[in-house]
């Protein structure tokens, strides 16, 4: 069965094809600049990666020229064969803790939350809705980030500012990348061997954030309401006294609106450098001894070991450290700072075996209380395997 994984953005499209249950990637790609000049794909199969320059004026074209690639390719021979196509959505609220079939009901719910992440759902909406258009026959599912988050209990997810902005306006943590950190967390299972596990799931790329996962569900996750709350970031500043808010606004001037902008992509380590809110370029920086890049990492790395003892103590232990995303499974110098300042838990870092990038293995030694793994994260499967369940 073929199963199709979408991530649509206002200006985007990325997708992956599956051959399920084997769970084999058939082709692979990307729609960029739809609705704007200059737009392009570029399709990965057979090891082969092509680019073409069309004219996308919006989602519903892109999939038109994806099925056009299907069907010239040989991926399909008939648009009957895509079974379910399984679209990523950011935002599901507190009404959605699992992977729904996207019914006129879930897409109103969806729309109801465009509040939440304005740039995000309504993108996701246009791909539901181009998908049905031109691939009517498929079963379409919306896999949402927050779902996974939704076990927290009420403890963890209530902030402390009048209960009326929950109950009336849904203020509340939700949490985001929750399909990274249950793919991760699963896997740690599969590797321990057991379910009953306790397991801190560190998803740090451009964006951030950190999972304390009991016997594979959610008890704790680092982001809030939006994704710029936890960790620093690539540009999020992630947590703060809440009044340097209100405070700048006044010394600046600025509207919510620029100062949303100032906090989401001018702040985290590109605000403290200045320089990039790339870690490489950051890493770059150290090396030529630039100080604000040194104070950078140095406070990254000091916010994660912060979250990460906070979870182990509220987990009452912890069986396993997990380390996904860009830096993460990348970063050899990042996860080793981070392990060195857990010493105190008895964690030690296996300088050798920590080389690694981009691939699964464990980075500490046989003596270290907790173990570590670099696990590299696949939300596009993820999306598959629920989609598959739904469609078969
Ligand atoms: P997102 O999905 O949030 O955009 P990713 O998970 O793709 O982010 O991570 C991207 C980030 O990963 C880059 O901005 C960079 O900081 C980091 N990264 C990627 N490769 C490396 C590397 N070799 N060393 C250090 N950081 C890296």
């Amino acid at each position: 069965m073929k199963v199709l994984s979408v991530n649509a953005g206002s200006s985007s499209l990325k997708f992956q094809m599956y051959e399920m249950p084997e769970e084999k990637v058939l082709i692979s790609g990307v729609f960029e600049r739809i609705g704007i000049h200059e737009s392009f794909y570029t399709i990965k199969i057979n090891g082969e990666k092509i680019r073409k320059e069309v004219d996308l004026p919006d989602h519903k074209v892109a999939f038109e020229y994806l099925v056009q690639e299907l069907e010239n390719n040989h991926v399909v021979e008939s648009l009957d064969e895509i079974k379910g196509i399984g679209h990523r959505v950011v935002q599901g609220g507190a009404y959605f803790d699992k992977t729904e079939v996207a019914t006129d009901d879930v897409i109103a719910k969806i729309e109801e939350l465009n509040v939440l992440a304005p740039l995000h759902n309504p993108a996701a909406i246009i791909g539901i809705k181009a998908a049905k258009e031109v691939i009517p026959n498929a079963v379409q599912t919306t896999v949402f980030d927050t779902a996974f988050h939704q076990t927290m209990p009420e403890e963890n997810y209530i902030y402390a500012v009048p209960y009326e902005w929950y109950t009336d306006y849904k203020v509340r943590r939700y949490g985001a990348h929750g399909t990274s950190h249950k793919y991760v967390a699963n896997r740690m299972n599969e590797l321990l061997g057991r379910d009953d596990t306790k397991i801190i799931t560190c998803h740090i790329g451009n964006g951030a954030s950190i999972s304390a996962v009991v016997n594979g569900k959610c008890l704790d996750t680092s982001m809030g309401l939006t994704p710029n709350a936890g960790l620093i970031m690539g540009s999020r500043c992630g947590d703060m006294d809440a009044t340097i808010v209100t405070y700048m606004m006044d010394q600046l001037g600025v509207s919510a609106s620029e100062m949303d902008t100032i906090l989401n992509k001018k702040s985290g380590v590109l605000g403290i450098t200045g320089v990039s809110s790339d870690m490489r370029d950051i890493d770059d920086g150290v090396r030529s001894g630039n100080e604000r890049c040194a104070l950078a990492k140095k406070m990254y790395v000091r916010r994660i070991i912060d979250y990460i003892a906070k979870y182990y103590v509220e987990m009452n232990g912890c069986d396993a450290i997990v380390f996904t995303a860009g830096v993460g499974e990348n970063s050899v110098s990042t996860r080793r700072q981070i392990m060195e300042g857990l010493e105190v838990l008895g964690v030690h870092v296996d300088e050798e075996a920590n080389n690694i990038r981009g691939k699964e293995g464990k980075i500490t030694t046989e003596d270290s209380s907790i173990p570590c793994y670099v696990i590299p994260t696949d939300e596009e499967l993820m999306i598959a395997r629920d989609t598959y369940e739904l469609s078969k």
